[in-house]
Order: C-alpha cells, then sequence, then structure tokens
C-alpha cells in the first residue's frame, strides 16, 4: 500500500514566510494607499556585478561554439573554479586544501539541507536557537528529530542551544553531548558572531567528543571586525571535525543563478570512514553539477573587478545595516547584528511578543519584518530587520519607526 514517509507528515504545516505573506497581502488589499516597505527580505536586491555578468555572456557565447561547448560539469566542480576558491577564500588566510576537499553546489541550502544524510538517524543533533529552519527541518524529513512539543515550539530530540542577549547571542557548550553541532557564523537571524578563540573552543570539544561541526559560512563577505575567523578551518585541528559550507548568494548576488560550494577536509573521519569520499559518493549519484557559465561567472567574483564591485555591493548593504541599528538605537530599542550581517535583531519593546510587535510595526508603520519566535524558541521577545532593501526605503523605514 502506498504511503507518505510519515517523517515529512512531521513537518510544521504553516512555515514563517507564508504567514508573514497572507499577513501582508490582506494588510496591504484593506490598505491600497498606504506604502509598505519590506525590511523582512533576505534575499539580495542589486543586480549582479558588471564583471559576473560579462564573464556569464562570455560563458554562454562558448556554448554556442562547437569548440567550447559544455556538457555535464565535472562531478566536483571544475578545476578553474576549486582553484580559484582555495587561493582566495582559503590560502589567503593561511589554510591549506586539496582540488578534491571542495564540492560546488547549486548553494548553501541544498547542501545545509543535504549533508546529514550522510549520518546515523540516530545521530544527535545541536542548533543554535533561533535557527536558520532548514537545519532543523532537513533533520526532521530524516527521522532524526523526535517529536514536536507544540507549546514549546521545540523537537523532542534536538538540542537546543539558546542564544539571547544574556549570552551575547553565543551559544554556550552543550551539557548534553552531540554528534552534528550547526554553526553559523555571522549568524542569520541574529547577525551575531564569535571571535577566533571562541570558535577553537567548539572545534576542541567536536575533537574530544567525537562530534561533527556543520559550520554555515554564507555570511562570511560581511565580516568587518578583526578577530571573527572568516573560516573555521583558522583554527587548530578543525580539520578532524568540521565541515564548512559557503555561499554565492549573499556575497555575490548569487540568489537567483544559484551557486554554492562545501569543504570536507580528507582527516575527517568516523571511525576509518573519510566522510570526503561519502560526500563525492553521495554528488556523484545524486547531483549532476552545477551549470558552466555559473561556475564561470562566480570565478569572476574573484577577480579584481569582481571583488572591487562585489566589495561595493556589500558596503551599500552594510550602509543600510548601519542606519537601522543606529536610527533604532536612538529610538532607545535594544539593538544587536548589523556590523559583521546584514541583519539587525532587536528586542520587541513593552515586552510585546515577536509577532505583536509585527502587527504593531505593520499597521502603524507599514513597515515589515520578521518575528524572532519564527526562528526558534529563543527567538520569541527579537524580531529580525534586515539590510538587503534600498537606502532610500531603508531611511524612511527608520523615520517612521522613531515616530511611533
Ligand atoms: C541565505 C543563506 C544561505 C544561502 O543559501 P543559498 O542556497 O546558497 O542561496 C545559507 N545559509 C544561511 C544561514 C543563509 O541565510
Amino acid at each position: 500500500m502506498l504511503k507518505i514517509n510519515e517523517n515529512y507528515l512531521k513537518l510544521p504545516g504553516s512555515y514563517l514566510f507564508s504567514t508573514i505573506a497572507k499577513k501582508v497581502k490582506e494588510f496591504s488589499e484593506m490598505n491600497p494607499d498606504k506604502k509598505i516597505i519590506r525590511l523582512g527580505i533576505g534575499d539580495v536586491t542589486l543586480p549582479l556585478a558588471p564583471a559576473i555578468i560579462t564573464a556569464l555572456h562570455d560563458a554562454v557565447d562558448e556554448m554556442a561554439k562547437k569548440e567550447t561547448f559544455k556538457g555535464y560539469s565535472p562531478d566536483l566542480g571544475y578545476e578553474f573554479l576549486r582553484q580559484t576558491i582555495i587561493e582566495h577564500d582559503y590560502n589567503s588566510r593561511g589554510v591549506t586544501l586539496a582540488l578534491d576537499e571542495v564540492f560546488i553546489s547549486d548553494g548553501a541550502k541544498s547542501d545545509s539541507g543535504n549533508i546529514q544524510e550522510i549520518f546515523d538517524v540516530n545521530c544527535k543533533i545541536a542548533v543554535c536557537d533561533p535557527v536558520y529552519p532548514v537545519y532543523v527541518d532537513s533533520n526532521v524529513m530524516a527521522g532524526r528529530t523526535g517529536e514536536y512539543l507544540t507549546d514549546a515550539g521545540r523537537w523532542t530530540n534536538v538540542i537546543y542551544m539558546p542564544c539571547k542577549k544574556e549570552n551575547n547571542f553565543a551559544p554556550e557548550l552543550p551539557e548534553d553531548t552531540p554528534d552534528l553541532i550547526y554553526l553559523c557564523f555571522p549568524n542569520n537571524p541574529t547577525g551575531a558572531t564569535i571571535t577566533k578563540s571562541e570558535l577553537q573552543k567548539w572545534v576542541d570539544y567536536a575533537n574530544n567528543a567525537g562530534a561533527v561541526i556543520i559550520y554555515d559560512a554564507a555570511y562570511e563577505a560581511y565580516i568587518s571586525e578583526e578577530d571573527v575567523p572568516h573560516t573555521i578551518y583558522e583554527c587548530e585541528n578543525a580539520k578532524s571535525c568540521a565541515i564548512e559550507i559557503r555561499s554565492f548568494s549573499k556575497n555575490a548576488g548569487f540568489t537567483g543563478t544559484r551557486l554554492g560550494y562545501t569543504v570536507i577536509p580528507k582527516e575527517l573521519k568516523v571511525g576509518d570512514v573519510m566522510l570526503n569520499s561519502l560526500w563525492a559518493r553521495r554528488h556523484g549519484t545524486k547531483f549532476n553539477g552545477a551549470p558552466y557559465i555559473i561556475q564561470a561567472a562566480g570565478a569572476a567574483v574573484y577577480s579584481e573587478e569582481g571583488k572591487r564591485q562585489t566589495g561595493e555591493q556589500i558596503a551599500y548593504y552594510m550602509n543600510n545595516a548601519r542606519v537601522i541599528r543606529e536610527g533604532l538605537q536612538s529610538a532607545g530599542f535594544s539593538v544587536s547584528g548589523g556590523v559583521n550581517a546584514p541583519y539587525i535583531w532587536l528586542e520587541t519593546p513593552k515586552g510585546m511578543t515577536s509577532w505583536e510587535f509585527f502587527d504593531y510595526l505593520l499597521l502603524n508603520a507599514n513597515v515589515v519584518g520578521t518575528p524572532g519566535s519564527g526562528f526558534g524558541p529563543s527567538g520569541e521577545g527579537y524580531f529580525r530587520l534586515t539590510a538587503f532593501g534600498t537606502l532610500e526605503n531603508t531611511i524612511e523605514a527608520i523615520n517612521r519607526i522613531k515616530q511611533l
């Protein structure tokens, strides 16, 4: 008899962003004259940089000629891109990697969602709370999370590591030992980072416990402070416990063109099994490579022009982040993030819940943000604004909030 994978039936029904979309739609239908400003978006808005567009056009032209046409790309990705990544993202930070330790993919969402497949269903996962929902939901699909406790907003088999104002939004080493530890720095949604010596503690902990860290560094390009690590492999002995996931989405605007990569060092073993070989095997079976034209465009991100142009885009977003952070601070809000990440995390005023503040802001300032409770139980009482809008809209939104 045909049956559905029952793990999928456990997934929470109403998804955060669809609930937001519904509320915004209702409000705008009832108030057609109001200009709504969306600072909830987790997507870039500036067009691809000229150097990237040129590389894309050139690659398309290659596809049009018999001599330079490309079919399937190599399983792990083109060498030209993996080599460029290793030089610019790793060698420049004192980290050496072999070409076959880098796996090119169609983005960090799929990699962070898929990587759990190579681990046993009984492995215990630990996540920062609030959390990027993909880490938890992909483990729900795999049947690893136990049951959902609706009132508590949590899964019975997941170790939640609260990240709140009291601990500077940095997780503490869990008492209950996990097998897989998801870390994301700079963090979405809180915008928080940890220092290299703090990250070293996690690496030492994982090596001692025989745990694997899945390190999501999608916002690496937004780091502005000195002692914040750009890659987990800056920490000693990280290669024996950490997988790193990166994306071209937030640093170079590839959210619509899709490109990312995952690093699995050969030192990373569970017993005698090299995770690198397992992932290569999995990649070869379930993934047929990122498109050549997109990988060619990805390499252009690392050219002199590409670096300068994408750097200017990041500076634009981070100026928005500054406008939001400073504006809210001057209006008396308690604010964090927005220094090494395009996310500003604020405490809701007057004891409002995250959703109450969402409604209040939509109704009175016509500004849309994201309720913190949607990212996990410790997100209750917090709210996320993003720096991906236009400068004009960002300034207007903050002025409206100041007048509340
Ligand atoms: C946006 C984001 C990603 C990027 O995903 P892509 O699939 O590469 O677009 C990964 N992790 C986090 C935490 C993100 O916010």
